[in-house]
């Protein structure tokens, strides 16, 4: 545990291209924090094996999401890959009230809006290696149909490419372990965005 250091009440956003391991160096990052929350998405995605409603995201119709947006219990939300992903208000402002490290792994058109309503918000962006070491970990991950990976590779190349604007820190996720270290310290660091 890193007590002494932990951040209170900020927000964390981490962005990065599909296959690039975000989920899970953001389930590690959140256990090594000492007060910290990841949020869970709500998502019109369809669950794929593996998946468990309401740890990886809570999976709903797109009646649902709508009704969401209209109530505005969406903290941000966009399209991706044509289906609609968004951040619950509600829990994040409970876990910053309750003074916590809070986590949004999200695209880049969410970040952006998040980044309005949390200015301060620290953004990090994970990349791969490289182009052909990302089109590897997706064929092993397996999810994706050959049509799908190929159109989460072209908008990983976009995404990429806008994020060395609005991104302060890039992490490569060569190294698991190393990245995770990564993402820890700039949580932690004297910078804050
Ligand atoms: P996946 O289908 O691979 O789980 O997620 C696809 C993309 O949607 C990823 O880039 C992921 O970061 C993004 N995403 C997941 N949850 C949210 C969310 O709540 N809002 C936004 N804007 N993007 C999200």
């Amino acid at each position: 545990m890193n007590e002494q250091k932990d951040r209170k009440d900020r927000v964390v956003i981490v962005s990065g291209p599909s296959g690039v391991g975000k989920s899970t160096i953001c389930k590690e990052v959140v256990k090594r924090l000492n007060n910290a929350y990841l949020s869970v998405s709500v998502t019109t995605r369809p669950r794929t094996e593996g998946e468990v409603d309401g740890e990886d995201y809570w999976f709903i119709s797109e009646e649902q999401f709508r009704q969401r947006i209209d109530q505005g219990a969406l903290l941000e939300y966009a399209e991706v890959f044509g289906h609609l992903y968004g951040t619950p208000k509600e829990k994040v402002d409970e876990a910053l009230a309750a003074g916590k490290t809070t986590i949004l792994e999200i695209d880049v058109q969410g970040a952006k809006q998040a980044k309005m309503i949390y200015p301060d918000a620290v953004m990090i962006f994970i990349l791969p290696p490289s182009a052909k070491v990302l089109a590897e970990r997706m064929k092993l991950r397996g999810r994706e149909n050959a049509e799908m990976a190929e159109e989460r590779l072209d908008w990983a190349d976009d995404e990429i490419a806008v994020a060395w604007q609005y991104y302060k820190n890039m992490v490569i996720n060569e190294d698991l372990e190393q990245a995770v270290k990564e993402v820890v310290q700039i949580i932690q660091g004297p910078q804050t965005q």
